[in-house]
C-alpha cells in the first residue's frame, strides 16, 4: 500500500496547531506540511465565558477551519487513530496511513463529559449549564438572567482543565449580574476538586477576596461526582479523616466544568507519559524519546497552565526549533513556561494572571496586575480576539515581553471586583 508522505505533519487545528502551521509557513513558504483534524470548525475558546456572561456573541467565536488552514498546506479532515513513531507514521481514522519526517502533536484536550454519573443527559436543560461548550455557553446566560433566587453551584474537577480561571470568571460574571440586578441568590458556591483556588499562590490570595466580595463561599477538595437531574440535586464527594464522604447539594443552577485529560488516542501511544500528555522536554518542546516530534498546547506534558496564552509564547519556539531540527541543527530556542489567565472578576474589569514555570510571578507591564483593571477588561473583550484571528493564527508572532517581577506578598488595595 502507498503511504502519502509530507516533511511536516501537525495533529489539530486548533490555537496551537494552526498558529505553528502559519508560522512554519511564514519561515519557509515551501514547506510541505500537512494539518490532520476532523473538525468543520475552529473556535476562539476564550471568549466563551464572555458568551456565558452576556458580553460576547458565540457565533464571532466560530470560524471555518478550511479559512484557517495557511495557503499551500494539506488538510486531512480526518481523526488520527494511532500514532506509530518507530515508522514515522501516523494512522487515520479511515485506516489510512500517513508518513512525515517531522510530526507535531497539538491535539488539545479531552473533556470527559461521561464522568460525571448523570451530566451528559443533564447539561443543556433544567439550570444544567457549561461554559466549556460552544453550544451551551449561551445558555449560561439564559440562566443567569432568569435565575430569581435559591443554589447557585459552580464547579472545577480534581486534575488540569484548560484555562484553570474560566470554572471562576463564570460565577463571577454571573454574581456580578445578580448583585446589579438586586437579586439576592440563597447561596453561591464555588466547589472546586482541586486542593486550592488557584495554582499560584500570589495571585489565589487575591482571588479568594474576590471570593468573598461577592459573599460566595468556595469549597476546596470537593469533587462533583453525580448530578440527579430530575430532583436537581449535585453529589460531591470530598475525603475527610481519610474517609471519603459524599454530600447531596440541591442547586437551582449548575454551572458544570468537566473532568480533562489527554486525549485517549494519546493516552495509549507510546507518545505519553505517565500521565498521558505528549512527553517532551519542558524548554524545547522536542519529545523526550522521538527526535523528530514536538508537541505544544494543551495536550503537552509542559508543566505550565494550558491556555492559549501559553501557545502564543510556545508556537515560536517550536517554529524555530522544528526548522533548526529540519537543518540538523541544535534545537536552542527555550520556552519559559509563560503562561496568562485574565479572570473576569465582573463586567468590566479583569485581574491578569501572568506567571511562569514553578509559579514565578512575571508580568508584561510593571504593574501588580492582581488590580482587576478596566484596561485589562479591554484587552480581554477586545483586543485579544483580534490579535488571535489576524495575528497569532497568521503565524506573525510577537516578543515574548513578560519580566520576573518581585511584588510585595501583601494584598494591594482596593482589590474588590
Ligand atoms: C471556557 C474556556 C475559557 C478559556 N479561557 C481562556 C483564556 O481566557 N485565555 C487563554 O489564554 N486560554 C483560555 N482557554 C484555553 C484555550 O482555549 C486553550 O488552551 C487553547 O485553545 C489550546 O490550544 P490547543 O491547540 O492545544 O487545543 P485546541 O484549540 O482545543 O485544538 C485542538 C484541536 O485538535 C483537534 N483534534 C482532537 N483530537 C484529534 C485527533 N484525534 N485527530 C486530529 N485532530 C484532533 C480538535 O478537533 C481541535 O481542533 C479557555 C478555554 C475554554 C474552554
Amino acid at each position: 500500500m502507498s503511504v502519502q508522505k509530507h516533511t511536516v505533519v501537525i495533529i489539530g487545528g486548533g490555537t496551537a496547531g494552526i498558529s505553528v502551521a502559519a508560522g512554519l509557513r511564514r519561515k519557509q513558504p515551501n514547506l510541505d506540511i500537512a494539518i490532520v483534524d476532523p473538525a468543520e470548525s475552529h473556535y476562539y475558546q476564550p471568549a466563551w465565558t464572555l458568551v456565558g456572561g452576556g458580553e460576547y456573541n458565540a457565533a464571532d467565536t466560530r470560524r471555518s477551519l478550511k479559512g484557517l488552514i495557511p495557503q499551500n498546506a494539506t488538510h486531512l479532515a480526518k481523526a488520527v487513530s494511532a500514532f506509530i513513531p518507530e515508522e514515522n507514521q501516523i494512522e487515520l481514522a479511515d485506516g489510512q496511513r500517513v508518513g512525515y519526517d517531522f510530526l507535531v502533536v497539538a491535539a488539545g484536550i479531552q473533556l470527559n463529559w461521561g464522568a460525571i454519573k448523570g451530566l451528559p443527559e443533564a447539561l443543556g436543560k433544567n439550570g444544567v449549564t457549561s461554559n466549556y461548550r460552544y453550544d451551551l455557553a449561551p445558555y449560561t446566560w439564559e440562566l443567569v438572567k432568569s435565575f430569581k433566587g435559591g443554589n447557585a453551584v459552580f464547579t472545577q474537577p480534581v486534575g488540569a482543565i484548560k484555562c484553570a480561571g474560566a470554572p471562576q470568571k463564570a460565577m463571577y460574571l454571573s454574581a456580578q449580574h445578580w448583585r446589579d440586578s438586586g437579586i439576592k441568590a440563597d447561596t453561591i458556591q464555588f466547589r472546586n476538586g482541586g486542593a486550592v483556588l488557584f495554582s499560584v499562590p500570589f495571585y489565589a490570595k487575591a482571588l479568594a477576596r474576590i471570593v468573598d466580595s461577592y459573599g460566595a463561599k468556595a469549597y476546596l477538595g470537593d469533587a462533583l461526582i453525580e448530578i440527579r437531574a430530575d430532583e436537581k440535586i449535585a453529589v460531591f464527594e470530598r475525603v475527610k479523616d481519610g474517609e471519603k464522604v459524599q454530600e447531596e447539594v440541591a442547586y437551582d443552577l449548575l454551572h458544570v466544568v468537566p473532568p480533562q485529560s489527554a486525549p485517549d488516542v494519546i493516552r495509549n501511544s507510546t507518545l505519553a507519559n505517565a500521565e498521558g500528555w505528549v512527553d517532551v522536554n519542558k524548554n524545547t518542546l522536542r519529545h523526550v524519546r522521538y527526535n523528530n516530534i514536538f508537541s505544544l498546547g494543551d495536550c503537552s506534558s509542559l508543566p505550565t497552565s494550558k491556555t492559549a496564552a501559553a501557545v502564543k509564547a510556545q508556537a515560536p519556539i517550536l517554529v524555530k526549533n522544528l526548522l533548526s531540527a529540519l537543518q540538523g541543527q541544535e534545537t536552542i530556542a527555550s520556552y519559559s513556561g509563560y503562561t496568562a489567565c485574565p479572570v473576569t472578576t465582573s463586567h468590566g474589569k479583569v485581574m491578569l494572571a501572568e506567571f511562569k514555570y514553578d509559579g514565578k510571578v512575571a508580568t508584561t507591564l510593571p504593574i501588580d496586575s492582581r488590580t482587576p483593571r478596566k484596561f485589562y477588561w479591554w484587552l480581554k473583550r477586545s483586543f485579544l480576539p483580534w490579535f488571535y484571528w489576524n495575528l497569532l493564527l497568521k503565524g506573525h508572532y510577537v516578543p515574548e515581553l513578560a519580566k520576573d517581577r518581585n511584588f510585595p506578598e501583601s494584598l494591594p488595595s482596593p482589590i474588590e471586583a
